[in-house]
């Protein structure tokens, strides 16, 4: 049976680990939070005491980690303990730098390795429809391919290794700045006196149409069910979006790429954020 390591089991990774261990595979996960690892007590996972003991017993390694200080850190521990062949892939949404520098130090050891961010949120992880953005070789890709069809529905070569960390950032920075047109756009249809469930049958279907509005719809009520109907509880945490709209502007000072409306959208989610309010779901936008 293949032993695959998970390292991060928080919201994402507790649902990506459980149907990786709904299959035909050995699941030893790690975390240092020891509630994410009590919340997978009646699962058919085991953990390991350190990333060491991990690494020595494991084939391919997947981390889900908060950012790319994480990663960082994370990576060089294994590279430093690993053995060559084996396999690295980072689901985590970090800077393309990082992701890259990381991924030439564990060639250099002879491992395998993927960035391979995700799209579809907890939902997607827990259900196994997540989208993968992926970067590296293809034939690592297509080793590989087996775990992204347990855990997702779609899986995408986007080019080299940071690829799948480039592609994240500009679907981010899309779905942040749609979020916040959409929540405009409803305001503004109720103070006209529309009926939104009117206004939602319209767009969903009509040329505004968005995965905001279809698939997320962020009014209480509205759509189908989401975030909005529990207050913006659970769901993509705001502080995250924020997050991911911190490495796209940096990715576009670098590349000298204009983002207006990027920054405007930045600068919206980093106030929410500083206001206290970056735990809950980033739809929570359009109340603000
Ligand atoms: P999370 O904070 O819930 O989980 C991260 C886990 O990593 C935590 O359990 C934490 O204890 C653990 N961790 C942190 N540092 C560690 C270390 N050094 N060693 C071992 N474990 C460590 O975050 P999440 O929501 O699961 O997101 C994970 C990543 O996925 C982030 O990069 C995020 O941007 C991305 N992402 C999240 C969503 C979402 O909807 N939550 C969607 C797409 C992508």
């Amino acid at each position: 049976m293949i032993k695959i390591g998970f390292i991060g089991l928080g919201n994402m990774g507790k649902g990506m680990s459980i149907n990786l261990s709904k299959k035909n595979l050995e699941i030893i996960g790690y975390d240092i939070n020891p509630k994410s690892i009590n919340e997978l007590k009646n699962e058919n996972i085991q953990f390991a005491d350190d990333i060491k003991s991990l690494t020595k017993d494991t084939k391919i390694i997947i981390t889900m980690l908060p950012d790319g200080r994480a990663v960082n850190t994370v990576w060089r521990e294994i590279i430093g303990l690993s053995k060559p062949g084996q396999y690295l892939i980072d689901c985590s949404t970090i800077d393309v730098k990082t992701s890259r520098s990381v991924q030439m130090l564990a060639k250099e050891k002879g491992l395998f390795t993927l960035d391979a961010p995700v799209s579809g949120g907890v939902i997607g992880a827990d259900q196994g429809t997540l989208t993968f953005m992926v970067g590296g070789n293809s034939n690592i890709y297509k080793d590989m391919k087996f775990l992204f069809e347990i855990m997702g529905k779609n899986s995408i070569l986007c080019g080299e290794e940071g690829a799948g960390q480039s592609a994240k950032i500009c679907n981010n920075m899309l779905l942040a700045s749609t979020m916040i047109a959409v929540g405009e756009s409803f305001n503004l249809g109720k103070n006209l006196g529309l009926d939104l469930n009117k206004l939602f049958e319209v767009i969903s279907t009509s040329t505004g149409s968005c995965w905001a509005v279809n698939s997320y719809c962020p009014i209480k009520g509205i759509g189908p069910v989401s975030p909005a109907d529990r207050n913006y509880a659970g769901g993509f945490a705001t502080a995250l979006m924020y997050k991911d709209l911190g490495l796209a502007i940096n990715a576009a000072a670098e590349t000298k790429t204009k983002i207006n409306c990027g920054m405007q959208t930045f600068e919206k989610y980093k106030q929410v954020t500083k206001n206290g309010k970056g735990n809950l779901d980033f739809s929570n936008i359009i109340n603000e």
